[in-house]
């Protein structure tokens, strides 16, 4: 760490970059102006994709497409068996193809290459999960309503969704909303983060080749003002299911409210992880490394506060800070790695200012807090500071780098305060021997999800998203399929029907 990075180039720095075309009604075009967006990559410093740019003429044509699949198209109207079977068919070729998606991820964010196989092999896990789903999904009888009636509760798909997705965990999250909505029988206009597409476009791809019917999913690259904003706003669309920042989601909100939309939000966090001095302090202290860097903390779950007893902190730090020293930083395509690259050098001087802004403020930089010196892309040390308080901006906001605030606590009352003192409430931690001590975190915790002497786990099984401004809504879990359907209540009589109103 610290001395500066040599990056070897890859093959693709000597080739021309891939192209990718939109997918609009089953077929890849490029954009009607002929507009293009090129990304860099923040790793290695060369242009590795060039996509065909949309705007609001390549939205009005998808969103024709998914609605023209929606009203006359097999796809609502199959068997959710022979949905559930192209969703198969769409996993075992993610799966074949992994290593390519992967490297495309990693190319586009930065990311480590053993992590972005994870990604992807855990999205593959996602599709098999939403096809198992389609399958169970069903609505209710209620033949409790006298002899003359018969109530039936049916789960129809929405219609066409909206998905918009940010650049973190390009191929994950799509793969969190799009095999949910599939499964449901809707369709979709996707639109990926300009600086992360490729690996959409090639579940597109895939889709195609899987048989999904023309126009189900469409997928479009460009900014968010030019495309995403009119996916939004677009009178066909019945929903928006949005990741990404609290500030666009709360903006995708109120565009959405114009045609009362239904929307899925799953936006910012600024987590906790409490360690109490009867827990497993080795496991403890690798998660905190974990939780803080992994990503390069360009993640919406970072465990990026460590709330920590103050009995312990000075040795538990110790113990942190000496993990954090041999944390791998470096190339995103060699195996050992474990932080990558920063996706831009926005991004990282966004985050150096949070740095600063907070030494200013009155914290010490304990380790790290450096841009490292490198022949090709972006990178940061990862950084613990100590000496946080509540007050200060970097124990409230989202920072979305690798940096570690730690605050400490003298009592159980006092830990749930500090954890609970942010406007987010996506996920937390906690970390003590006591059943005690763990249950009275989780279930005063205000956050979507909490980890119990561990952290940052995910299966598809557990649903997903944020309290107060994390989010709205859940995805993955038993109801994600439900989420992208509506309830339509049937009564079917029988016989005369009787007491008349006029008579
Ligand atoms: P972002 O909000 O800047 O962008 C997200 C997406 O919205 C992109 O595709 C972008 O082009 C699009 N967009 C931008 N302006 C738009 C507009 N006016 N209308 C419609 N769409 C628009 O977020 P980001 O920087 O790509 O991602 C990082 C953020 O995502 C962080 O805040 C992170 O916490 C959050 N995130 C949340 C989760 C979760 O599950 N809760 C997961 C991953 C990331």
């Amino acid at each position: 760490m610290n001395l500066p990075l040599t990056i070897a180039m890859p093959a693709e720095a000597s080739a021309a970059p891939k192209t990718y075309r939109l997918l609009i009604d089953g077929k890849f075009v490029d954009a009607r102006d002929g507009r293009t967006l090129e990304r860099n990559s923040p790793g290695h410093g060369f242009t590795v994709s060039r996509y065909a740019q949309a705007g609001e003429a390549e939205v009005e044509a998808a969103v024709q497409a998914a609605h023209k699949a929606f009203e006359t198209g097999p796809w609502p109207r199959m068997k959710a068996g022979e949905r559930a079977a192209i969703l198969l068919k769409t996993a075992d070729l993610i799966e074949a193809r992994l290593e390519e998606i992967a490297r495309l991820d990693v190319l586009e964010s930065g990311k480590p290459i053993a992590q972005a196989r994870g990604e992807i092999g855990g999205a593959v896990d996602i599709w098999r999960y939403a096809a198992a789903l389609a399958r169970t999904l069903h609505g209710e009888t209620y033949a409790n309503l006298g002899d003359a009636m018969l109530g039936v509760v049916l789960r129809e798909p929405i219609g066409v969704v909206s998905i918009i997705t940010p650049w973190n965990f390009p191929f994950l999250i799509v793969s969190q909303k799009l095999p949910f909505a599939l499964a449901a029988g809707c369709t979709a206009v996707v639109k990926p983060s300009e600086m992360t597409s490729a690996s959409t476009f090639v579940l597109g791809d895939i889709l195609m080749q899987a048989g999904l019917p023309d126009g189900v999913v469409n997928i479009l690259a460009g900014l968010g003002a030019d495309v995403g904003a009119p996916m939004v706003a677009h009178p066909l669309v019945e929903m928006v299911s949005f990741t990404g920042s609290t500030r666009v989601g709360k903006m995708t909100m109120a565009s959405a409210a114009d045609s009362l939309k239904k929307v899925s939000m799953e936006l910012g966090g600024k987590n906790g992880q409490i360690v109490f001095p009867d827990a497993d302090l080795e496991a403890a202290a690798d998660a905190a490394v974990f939780g803080g860097f992994f990503n390069a903390g360009e993640c919406c779950n970072a465990g990026s506060r460590l709330i920590v007893h103050e009995a312990i902190a000075d040795d538990f730090l110790g113990a942190v800070k000496a993990l954090t020293a041999r944390v791998a930083v470096g190339d995103p395509l060699d195996d050992s790695t474990k932080v990558g690259a920063m996706i831009s050098s926005e991004h990282l001087s966004k985050v150096t200012g949070y740095i600063a802004a907070a030494a200013n403020d009155g914290s010490s930089v304990y380790i790290g807090g450096k841009q490292i010196a490198s022949c090709a892309g972006q990178y940061l040390d990862p950084t613990i500071l100590r000496g946080v308080t509540e007050d200060m901006a970097i124990a409230r906001e989202e920072v979305f780098g690798p940096v570690l605030s730690v605050l400490t606590f003298g009592s159980i009352e006092e830990a749930l305060r500090i954890a609970n003192n942010t406007p987010y409430g996506l996920s937390a931690g906690v970390w003590s021997a006591s059943i005690d001590t763990c249950m009275s975190v989780a279930r005063n915790v205000r956050s979507g999800t909490v980890w119990v002497n561990t952290f940052m786990e995910g299966y598809p099984e557990l649903p997903f998203g944020g309290y107060k401004q994390s989010g709205l809504g859940r995805e993955l879990g038993k109801r994600a399929v439900e989420d992208y359907t509506e309830e339509k209540t049937i009564q079917f009589h029988r016989g005369q029907r009787t007491g008349w109103w006029v008579g």
